[in-house]
């Protein structure tokens, strides 16, 4: 792979909002010492400064960057993203970024897009459906319950599907299911050949594979893999990548090669029972 623009930056910046903006999601918004560009799909890592710093930084996809200002969506799932939740206006966070392989970047021979966002998937699609406004792109997100979902960061190009429809808001419009169920209902009504962009838990991501393996479709996914360092030192992200070797397959590095890959250049059957059992 080439080296990816822009520059990488090692900043630290102040906290300006952190605030709900669905049940099971966060935004974070950091102004940064200057303007900062990251490509849609790439990444930062993010630590607090000083005393109950984590000893090691938390990869997060970076949402959206608004001259010196950079937003993330964030989860609680632990540890880091607690303390991330409790930090208030002008707290100071370590921000490392912009790192990794971005989503493809669409030119006219590209076909239109088929984009599937699961849960703490959104963000590195929602940056990529803002950097290209492309009329016949389907774009999906799924939730897993009415309230699960940013309703006001979707606009109406986004379909979205949910879990269990309680919670969804008057006037807004959810299918009922998984967001691979959409998919294949707007499929039915679209036709044509697309390159499906898929992120957020690996049975989706497993599944939107499948989806364009079985139709002879390009297919990228972003692993969300457990990361160390963020810049391929650790080894702590490898997954399993189809090779010439003798073996049939290599290690990659999801910070560096990752974490958005071509979903054939992955050994789905290697990646195993802890990223969501066999396509
Ligand atoms: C490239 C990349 C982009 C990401 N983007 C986002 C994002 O935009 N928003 C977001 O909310 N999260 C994102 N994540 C996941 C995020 O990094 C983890 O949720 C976070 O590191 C958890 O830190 P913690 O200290 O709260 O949890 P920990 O205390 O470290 O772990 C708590 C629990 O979560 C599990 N866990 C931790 N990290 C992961 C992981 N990566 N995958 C699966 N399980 C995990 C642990 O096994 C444990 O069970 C991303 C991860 C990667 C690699």
């Amino acid at each position: 792979m080439g080296p990816v623009t822009p520059t990488p930056w090692d900043l630290t910046g102040r906290v300006t909002a952190n605030e709900p903006v669905s049940t099971g999601l966060l935004r974070l918004d950091v102004a940064l010492p200057r303007t900062v560009g990251f490509r849609p799909g790439q990444f930062a890592m993010l630590n607090l400064t000083g005393p109950g710093q984590l000893v090691f930084r938390r990869p997060f996809s970076i949402f959206a960057a608004d001259g010196e200002t950079m937003s993330f969506l964030y989860r609680v799932v632990g540890r880091g993203t607690a303390l991330m939740a409790a930090l208030r206006e002008g707290d100071a966070v370590d921000c490392l970024g912009p790192l990794g392989r971005p989503f493809l970047r669409p030119d006219a021979d590209t076909p239109p897009a088929l984009v599937l966002a699961g849960g703490v998937g959104l963000p590195p699609l929602h940056a990529w459906a803002e950097a290209h406004k492309r009329p016949d792109d389907l774009i999906c997100f799924g939730g897993r319950d009415g309230g699960d979902v940013p309703w006001s960061l979707l606009d109406d190009r986004w379909h979205v599907s949910v879990d269990r429809a309680d919670g969804v808001p008057p006037g807004r419009q959810a299918h009922e299911g998984l967001v691979t169920g959409l998919a294949t209902e707007l499929l039915a009504a679209y036709d044509g050949p697309r390159l499906v962009l898929a992120c957020g838990p690996t049975p989706l991501l497993r599944a939107a594979a499948k989806l364009a393996r079985d139709r002879g479709w390009p297919c990228e996914v972003s692993l969300e893999e457990h990361m160390g360092c963020g810049y391929g030192v650790c080894k702590g992200c490898v997954v399993p990548v189809l090779s010439d070797d003798l073996a049939g397959w290599r290690n990659a590095t999801s910070c560096e090669e990752g974490p958005v890959f071509d979903a054939a250049t992955l050994d789905w059957d290697r990646l195993g029972a802890s990223h969501g059992g066999v396509a």
